[in-house]
């Protein structure tokens, strides 16, 4: 069943159309001329359009590019209703953005199966769409811990940054590493560690949601994007993550683990950091610096 709005001044072709495809299960609604159609369309959100070309008013033609021009029925399939038999209206309705047109008086099968075949196309259109938007989402994740990869992290970044500046906002950047994670691969098998790493992912997936962003940056590495965040709340912000990560127990196979993770906080504007490679760079140092001090522990990037 599919929401079809016919569109046409004359009430016998309103009947006649709503008599024929009601009786194919579809759900009619109408409108006698093109400004209440236009009117109609947030309300209704028809699967598809029926649009007398002759109409008081505004004629079909201009209804159409109408509907063409506006984001929320851009998509929506028309077809033209032409009692002219005329090729070049039908060429002018197709050049326009009609999908088809039927010429009144209409055959009922006719009409039914023209309705049915742009229906049809539609929703093959709209499968296409939702398969490579999923596709697009795969691209960008990264399969153990389904966090975003290290490539779209790095898009990411280069546009928050480009926001933060023309916006002047701060934004923050948190890398961390797992302590000792050799030695834990190499003391419980590589397969356990592959499960606390996935099981990290899902700590982060949890703890950072909607506007933070959250990504493998590599190997044992993570990072998150911290959006509108000042050094400070970024500070806090990962000290809180040391801390649960530090409690958690992680299980593999009825077996506990646990594991700790060192961080570095970088934050723009700084005198110093005008670039998202900046940004990641200083991170980095600040990393390294709490991997020196002892692990299990957060620094700041501080410049000299
Ligand atoms: P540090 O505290 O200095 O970070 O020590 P570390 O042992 O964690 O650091 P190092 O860089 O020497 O070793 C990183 C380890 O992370 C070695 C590697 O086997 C492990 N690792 C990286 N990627 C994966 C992965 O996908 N799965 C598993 N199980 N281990 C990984
Ligand atoms: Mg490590
Ligand atoms: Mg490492």
């Amino acid at each position: 069943m599919a929401k079809i709005l016919l569109v046409d001044d004359s009430k016998l072709i309103i009947e006649f159309g709503k008599s024929i495809l009601s009786t194919e299960g579809h759900k009619v609604s109408h409108a006698p001329n093109g400004h209440e159609a236009l009117e109609m369309m947030s309300a209704e959100k028809p699967d598809l359009i029926l649009l007398d070309v002759v109409m008081p008013g505004m004629d079909g033609y201009e209804v159409c590019k109408r509907l063409k021009a506006e984001k929320q029925t851009h998509d929506i399939p028309v077809i033209m209703l032409t009692s002219k038999d005329e090729t070049a209206d039908k060429i002018k309705g197709l050049n326009i953005g009609a999908v088809d047109y039927v010429t009144k008086p209409f055959d009922a099968g006719e009409l039914v199966a023209r309705v049915n075949t742009q229906l049809r196309v539609k929703e093959l259109h709209e499968a296409l769409q939702e398969r490579n938007r999923q596709l697009q989402e795969l691209a960008n994740k990264d399969g153990l811990t389904n966090l975003y990869n290290h490539r779209y992290l790095q898009e990411q970044l280069l546009k928050e940054i480009d926001r933060a500046k023309r916006y002047n906002l701060s934004l923050s950047f948190l890398l961390f590493d797992i302590d000792h994670f050799k030695h834990f691969n190499d003391t419980y098998g590589h397969q356990t560690g592959d499960v606390i790493l996935k099981t990290l992912g899902n700590i982060l997936n949890k703890t950072f949601r909607e506007n933070d962003m959250a990504a493998r940056y590599g190997g044992e590495e993570f990072a998150v994007i911290l959006i509108h965040t000042d050094l400070g709340t970024a500070r806090e912000t990962a000290e809180r993550l040391r801390k649960t990560v530090e409690a958690y127990r992680f299980e593999v196979d009825q077996n506990h683990f646990q594991i700790t993770i060192s961080l570095g906080v970088a934050c723009f504007p700084h005198e110093t950091i005008s670039t998202a490679k900046d940004l990641v760079e200083y991170a980095d140092k600040a990393l390294y610096k709490a991997k020196r001090a002892g692990r299990n522990r957060v620094e700041v990037y501080m410049p000299e």
